[in-house]
């Protein structure tokens, strides 16, 4: 019997079968960066370890990510801008990296951040800085949390103040830690939907 089932007495597929709803298939494109200073040791923990356990759990939820890899470049305009090469419109692209472009990180070590970025859904994931679940409400997949931000549209709606940011990263948060516990994910998969039909509007 593993965690979830010991903590919720069911199995996460048949919660989602019980919700009545069937299983979303989300296409993912998942660029590495080809200039991140990442030894090799650390991208292959980061894929059995993080990369792993996001797909799983989303797999367990009903959503399952059909990953496409491709090799990607972060590169900088003369602002110092990034600019991301390989990306794909109407997908989420999930670029893996070493560390967090500085315009969007403001020095605060960010492990992940998600954005719509010159008409592209790019999620941008620090592998040495991403961690997996820990604690419920306190330590989330990056992965999850960062997809998330996008599955649920956060990433189309304007940055608000602070307690629209806390909102939305409580929600988040909220979300994953329900999906990491196997409770029934009818949100999320409702959100995976959704995503794809805003995304074949960017196509
Ligand atoms: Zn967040």
């Amino acid at each position: 019997m593993n965690r979830r089932q010991l903590l919720l007495g069911a199995g996460p597929l048949a919660l989602c079968a019980e919700s009545g709803d069937s299983p979303v298939e989300v296409p993912v494109v998942c660029l590495t960066n080809a200039f991140a200073a990442t030894k090799p040791e650390a991208v292959r923990a980061f894929q059995a370890g993080v990369w792993r356990e996001a797909v799983r759990t989303f797999a367990d939820c009903g959503v399952h990510l059909r990953v496409t890899e491709r090799a990607g470049e972060i590169l900088k305009y003369p602002s110092w801008r990034p600019r991301f090469v390989g990306l794909e419109r109407g997908q989420v692209n999930v670029v893996l990296t070493d560390t967090i472009p500085m315009d969007w990180d403001h020095g605060r070590q960010l492990a992940g951040g998600s954005t719509v970025y010159e008409g592209y859904v790019v999620c941008v994931i620090s592998m040495k800085l991403a961690r997996g679940f820990g604690l419920p409400l306190l330590a989330m997949n990056t992965v999850v949390h960062e997809l998330l931000h996008v599955f649920l549209g956060d990433v189309f709606e304007p940055r608000g103040g602070r307690v629209r940011r806390y909102g939305r990263e409580a929600r988040v948060d909220w979300e994953a830690t329900r999906m990491w516990l196997g409770a029934d994910a009818a949100a999320v998969r409702a959100a995976a939907r959704a995503h794809l039909l805003r995304m074949q509007k960017l196509r």
